[in-house]
């Protein structure tokens, strides 16, 4: 479903971000990619999301070359790949429920669906009863899944997370881990980044390891696969 071949990305002058990685995730898989800040791996994301070109190698999403698309797809792509990041990226203006649904809006989509639609998403997130807040009023755990369930409301195949825990405490660390499981068990693929090891030490779920931009190990449940 998602394939990294042999990509390397240099940013000008000549900083090596990621060099030959290659790997791939199935559907349905719970991906973790750690290593230390600086490592590459918010470059490999942007690089999957089409927002970096590779300076060599291919990046495949559904066995299209992501770099290859035209616009039109890329937009296609990126719906069917929701993204979470540390900062939550909500807008403080609009409350719960209009953080979700204007995306909606602005594609037109008539507004029984986008009610149906963003019920069940707050509800998957366990917001249900926030939908008239705004983000100033909420936690940092629950801002955090305000923006998942703004990731997942295209019904994506895909959740990429870029430290979705970066700012949140144990607590909300684990609370979000835990959502993020559960969303993978209904069936959506989840690609997490993280430099925090101990966050996945426990998931018992595929872990690859990022040196310098190289990936330096693979593991499925705590077995090497490289
Ligand atoms: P991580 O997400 O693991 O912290 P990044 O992918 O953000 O790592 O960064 C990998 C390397 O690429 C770092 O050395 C970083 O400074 C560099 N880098 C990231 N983005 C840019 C950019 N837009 N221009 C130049 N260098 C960058």
């Amino acid at each position: 479903m998602i394939i990294y071949h042999s990509v390397t990305k240099v940013y000008p002058p000549r900083t090596v971000a990621v060099r030959d990685v290659s790997f791939q995730v199935e559907p349905g898989e719970f991906v973790s990619l750690i290593g230390k800040s600086g490592a590459g791996k918010t470059t490999l994301l942007k690089l999957l999301l089409g927002e970096e070109k590779p300076t060599k190698g291919q990046v495949f999403f559904d066995n299209q070359d992501v770099h290859q698309l035209g616009s039109g797809n890329l937009s296609a792509l990126r719906r069917n790949i929701g993204a979470v990041f540390q900062e939550y990226r909500l807008l403080d203006a609009k409350t719960v429920y209009e953080n979700i649904s204007y995306i909606m809006e602005v594609m037109g989509v008539q507004e029984k669906i986008i009610e149906r639609d963003v019920r069940e998403v707050l509800n998957l997130v366990n917001l249900g009863d926030k939908a008239e807040q705004f983000p100033s009023q909420l936690s940092g755990g629950e801002r955090q899944r305000v923006a998942i369930a703004r990731a997942l409301i295209h019904r994506p195949q895909v959740i990429i997370a870029d430290e979705p825990t970066g700012n949140l405490d144990p607590y909300h660390t684990k609370d979000i881990i835990r959502l993020l499981v559960k969303i993978n068990e209904l069936s959506t693929t989840v690609f997490l980044a993280t430099h925090n090891k101990d966050t996945i030490d426990r998931l018992g779920k595929r872990v690859i390891t990022l040196e310098d931009g190289v990936v330096i190990r693979d593991e499925q449940r705590g077995k090497f696969v490289i």
